[in-house]
């Protein structure tokens, strides 16, 4: 058995975590560096590292950790004026821990969805 990722631990109540959302499948919790004043990860509770590591059997999954970041963003009245849902996998992404989650960034105008080159 590996040991439990950073966001197993904080899905777990082991890590503390400003927490906005729990279920039986994902978890949602403001990010401890906030890029943006509204900054949340949304995290499945069981640790798959990456996009490309994620099976069939786990479309059902995805697709409720991105309909949950969609349903907190709506409750915290971001639909109007919009935000921004990044999954980053691997190391051009930067990609610090590797157990998938969204970003939902929001709260200022984002700017370009990645830095011009140079
Ligand atoms: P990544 O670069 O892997 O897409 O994003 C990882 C995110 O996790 C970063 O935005 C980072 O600030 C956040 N993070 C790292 N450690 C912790 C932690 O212990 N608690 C919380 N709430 N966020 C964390």
């Amino acid at each position: 058995m590996s040991e439990p990722t950073l966001f197993e631990r904080i899905a777990q109540g082991d890590i503390p975590a400003d927490i906005v959302y729990q279920d039986d499948r994902v978890t949602a919790f403001h990010d401890i560096a906030p890029q943006a004043p509204v900054h949340i990860l949304v995290v499945p509770n069981r640790a798959i590292a990456t996009v490309h590591d994620a099976q069939p059997g786990d479309e059902a999954l995805l697709g409720h950790l991105l309909l949950t970041a969609g349903a907190i963003a709506r409750d915290l009245g971001l639909d109007t004026s919009g935000y921004r849902l990044i999954v980053n996998n691997g190391p051009d992404a930067g990609q610090e821990v590797f157990h998938l989650h969204v970003h939902i960034l929001a709260g200022r105008a984002l700017g370009p969805i990645v830095q011009p080159p140079g």
